[in-house]
């Protein structure tokens, strides 16, 4: 598939600093708001944020399938309801706009003093009304690790791993952006395992490293997206910190899996990266042994080349980078997990929010959540102001970053980055 906005040979007439996440050939979208305006939705262009709804009035997107209050919206939900072949033209028109090639805006100061704002004069805001979060648990090596810690290290991958993109329902209501601090969150912790649990701050605090995507509307109740429609289905994608609490997760998951573990907040970043703006950096899956059942079968590449890291920045602003990850390394694709997930007729909604599950590497430096990189506790990690670390402590901010990058294109998620405080 050729799609015009992602022609590595495009340059934009809005300066884009060497090494920034969003050169013309990104344009993700998000929502924000200034002293002045409301919430609305935005697209990014280096250290800019274009002002999709002041382009709209100008008339710079005549002949689209958008109104005007599709970009005067708290939510990308109204724009995301066009589906994609309508946000694919936009993303096109945009790109066009922004072309150093094209005159029309560029040359219209009068134009572009209302619709190009600084970065450091906005507020970004949530960027989706999220109706239904998702969590799968689709890295193999994470799987391994946390069934070696746990369970038996001979057996670590369940019987139904091999088979099935393992997940379940989160909670929408606590999904944060970027920027806002969480509490440490407390629950009950059975520290002495022969005696009787307590209830007290959780002292495992975790993050996940993850990314998620969001959906477009999918089809009616009943009927289910194939591994080949998938993408049709996916609008873009974000950073995502799915916060663990490892202590309350161990006591509490059986039988029936996570919850106060998991629903206290999950963060993610404030921009979304289209699908068609990743399109470049496709990858192979890795091979899948035992064969799948036919309807997790896919064709062509389904997976992304995306470099992951974490890093944690205490109080006294010395940061460690403590992970290096990517996307790729995922057994389950997105594909096949949009086609599980609808398999039985599961309807998905617009704004739906699928987390990828922790994203593990093959090495112990590329391993993504606390839990793995200090083993459990029992290899406490080095920090470069010579401090410690078996889990996240208060104070600390976790920050992770991500971006793809070919043929002298770098296509970045900005960063997702929370502050944890002491317990409330
Ligand atoms: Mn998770």
């Amino acid at each position: 598939m050729s799609i015009a906005a992602n022609n590595p040979n495009l340059k934009s007439w809005v300066e884009v600093p060497a090494n920034s996440d969003f050169p013309i050939q990104n344009l993700p979208f998000g929502i924000f708001k200034t002293n002045q305006l409301k919430p609305r939705v935005g697209v990014r262009i280096g250290n800019f944020v274009l002002d999709l709804k002041a382009l709209f009035v100008l008339g710079y997107l005549e002949n689209l399938p958008f109104e005007g209050s599709d970009f005067d919206c708290n939510y990308l939900n109204c724009l995301m309801s066009k589906g994609k072949k309508a946000t694919r033209e936009l993303r096109n028109r945009i790109s066009k706009l922004l072309d150093e090639n094209q005159q029309d805006l560029q040359k219209n100061l009068h134009h572009l003093e209302q619709l190009l704002i600084s970065i450091d004069q906005v507020e970004m805001c949530m960027p989706v009304q999220i109706g239904d979060y998702t969590d799968f648990y689709s890295s193999r090596e994470h799987a391994t690790n946390v069934g070696m810690m746990f369970r038996d290290p001979a057996n670590a991958l369940l019987p139904n791993w091999l088979w099935i993109p393992v997940g379940y329902h989160g909670r929408a209501s606590s999904v944060i952006l970027s920027g806002e601090a969480i509490h440490r969150p407390k629950g009950q912790i059975k520290p002495d395992p022969s005696a009787d649990p307590i209830f007290a701050p959780c002292r495992n605090l975790d993050f996940e490293l993850e990314t998620a995507f969001i959906t477009f509307d999918g089809k009616p109740l009943g009927d289910s997206i194939s591994t080949e429609e998938a993408e049709d289905f996916i609008f873009g994608m974000v950073l995502f910190n799915d916060w663990s609490a490892r202590d309350i997760q161990t006591w509490e998951y059986v039988p029936l899996g996570p919850f106060l573990a998991k629903n206290f907040a999950s963060s993610i970043s404030a921009w979304i990266v289209t699908l068609d703006a990743l399109e470049p950096f496709k990858v192979a899956t890795p091979a899948q042994e035992p064969e799948v059942l036919s309807y997790l079968k896919y064709e062509g590449l389904k997976s992304y080349d995306i470099n992951l890291e974490v890093a944690i920045l205490p109080e006294n602003n010395v940061e460690t980078v403590i992970s290096r990850s990517n996307f790729k390394y995922m057994y389950w694709n997105m594909a096949q997990q949009l086609a599980h997930h609808t398999v039985n007729g599961c309807n998905v909604r617009c704004g739906d929010l699928m987390g990828s599950g922790t994203i593990s590497g093959p090495t112990e430096d590329s391993y993504g959540s606390m839990l793995e990189l200090a083993w459990k506790g029992t290899k406490p990690l080095k920090m470069n102001d010579g401090s410690e670390r078996k889990f996240i402590q208060d104070n600390d901010t976790v920050i992770m970053r991500g971006f793809s990058s070919k043929d002298g294109v770098r296509i970045g998620f900005g960063e997702v980055s929370s502050k944890v405080l002491p317990a409330k």
